[in-house]
């Protein structure tokens, strides 16, 4: 692809280097987004039937968000940092450095197009690389226009956004780059990392994941119920950090699932379906997988269960944990009664990229006992939106974070610079003769 090695070669002649330079380039992003925000929100009712108010919280405002941030911080962040250099090696100062990576490559999933894509260029742009931008080949209407949007707006040898089926994804996948920043799901993540080890390409990797919501006997469940059920909901379910399943104490199991139908009927109605706040499944093929879950579960169904089209109503299911994320608007909700069992739950689908506990205690000691990428006492996916906490999983769900200064760190290489005087240390240098007594001097000051 001729935009690889364009890029190639505006990189390395110091095109994205100054600072200014990418304070104007993250700004013109930012007009483009406003001059197109109509046209997105057009193609987001169509490939996702998402409301205007959801498509601006859940992504566009997301992006503005990390655009001000930069914008607001650049300086501070690009500064080179002086850190303390040892005595035994006086006369010489140490910084650390960051340095753009070089030509990335980011490739985004479906389900929030528009955030997944542009947050990791917003931190592509302010670290100083050039981009190639691969959208998911699932959202037509959307990619039309960010794909329009970002062509227009900048020049390919810097960004250039495409989309396409899994065929293009392994052709730019053979390609070199500097950097992969991937978001997606677990399977595709692992080809992603075996095609980066070719080239020894670092990577960071947003992938799924089963997350749990944890209502514990001391929770206030009116607002959990709420909590949980907006979580899982916004987007129909199509979130990575969407609450997967519920585990509850047993002793507020009944007073949970009613919170959750009203909470449902107070958010979307009786008539769901028609509902304009309600979304769609992005495809027929992901509405079916959903319905046969729902077949597959038929006489665990608490509330809802009906499907037509892309259309899959909100559906509560007692005690069926998949094995697989479910990503859509079926809650499966389990009871427990001692702490134990949810650790175990838990350990049966590893390494959550979100966990959210609902408990009165402060420090609940379950949050240092299982392993998740982040998390929130008492409420769900809000984490992400604030820029100053690192955004990532573990393992299973992710390797690296990002958001605010961790996507610039992420986008950068850390360098650490010595600069020295010309002035020798004849101490350390060959012919090691009276060697004993020059490391006794050593071991002493070292
Ligand atoms: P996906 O992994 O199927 O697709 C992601 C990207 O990979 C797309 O661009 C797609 O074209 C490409 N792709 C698909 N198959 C491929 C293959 N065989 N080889 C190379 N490339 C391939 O993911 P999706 O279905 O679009 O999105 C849903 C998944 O993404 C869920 O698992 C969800 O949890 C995860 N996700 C994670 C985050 C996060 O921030 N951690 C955010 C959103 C979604």
């Amino acid at each position: 692809m001729e935009q690889i090695q364009k890029q190639r070669d505006f990189f390395e002649s110091q095109g994205t280097h100054d600072i200014y330079w990418r304070k104007a380039r993250l700004r013109e992003l930012q007009q483009a987004i406003k001059t197109n925000e109509s046209a997105l929100y057009e193609a987001f009712k169509h490939d996702l039937g998402k409301s205007q108010f959801e498509a601006y919280t859940t992504e566009i405002a997301i992006v503005y968000r990390e655009i001000k941030y930069m914008l607001q911080n650049l300086d501070r962040l690009s500064l080179a940092k002086r850190v303390r250099t040892p005595w035994v090696l006086m006369g010489k100062r140490s910084e650390i450095r960051k340095q753009p990576r070089g030509n990335v490559l980011i490739m985004s999933p479906f389900n929030y197009p528009v955030q997944l894509s542009l947050v990791p260029l917003v931190g592509a742009i302010a670290a100083g690389n050039t981009a190639i931008v691969k959208l998911s080949e699932f959202t037509p209407s959307i990619n039309q226009v960010l794909i329009n949007m970002l062509n227009v707006t900048f020049d390919d040898h810097y960004i250039y956004a495409m989309d396409g089926d899994v065929s293009v994804n392994t052709k730019l996948l053979d390609a070199s780059f500097d950097f992969i920043f991937f978001t997606g799901s677990p399977h595709v993540g692992k080809i992603v990392m075996r095609a980066a080890s070719e080239h020894l390409t670092p990577v960071i990797l947003e992938l799924g994941g089963k997350s749990p919501a944890i209502v514990l006997d001391d929770a206030k469940i009116k607002a959990a119920a709420q909590k949980i059920i907006w979580g899982k909901l916004i987007n129909t379910g199509q979130t990575c950090v969407a609450p997967d399943y519920v585990l509850v104490h047993e002793s507020r199991y009944d007073d949970l699932v009613e919170a959750m139908k009203k909470a449902i009927e107070s958010f979307y109605g009786q008539d769901i379906k028609n509902n304009r706040d309600y979304g769609r499944i992005v495809n027929e093929t992901h509405a079916k997988r959903l319905r046969l879950i729902i077949s597959d579960n038929k006489e665990n169904i608490i509330y809802g269960g009906d499907s037509e089209g892309r259309y899959v109503a909100p559906t509560l299911l007692r005690d069926t944990i998949l094995d697989d994320e479910i990503f859509g608007p079926i809650l499966p909700i389990q009871t427990f009664k001692e702490i134990h069992e949810v650790k175990e739950t838990i350990a049966k689908h590893p390494n959550p990229l979100a966990l959210y506990l609902f408990t009165e205690t402060e420090d609940h000691p379950l949050l240092n006992e299982v392993r998740f990428g982040g998390g929130i006492v008492n409420d769900t996916v809000l984490h992400l939106v604030n820029d100053r906490l690192p955004f990532g999983g573990v393992r299973t769900s992710g390797i690296g974070h990002y958001h605010g200064e961790h996507s610039f760190d992420a986008f950068s290489h850390v360098q650490g610079i010595m600069h020295s005087t010309s002035r020798s240390l004849p101490v350390m240098y060959p012919p090691y003769t009276s060697w004993y007594k020059r490391l006794k001097i050593i071991r002493k000051v070292f």
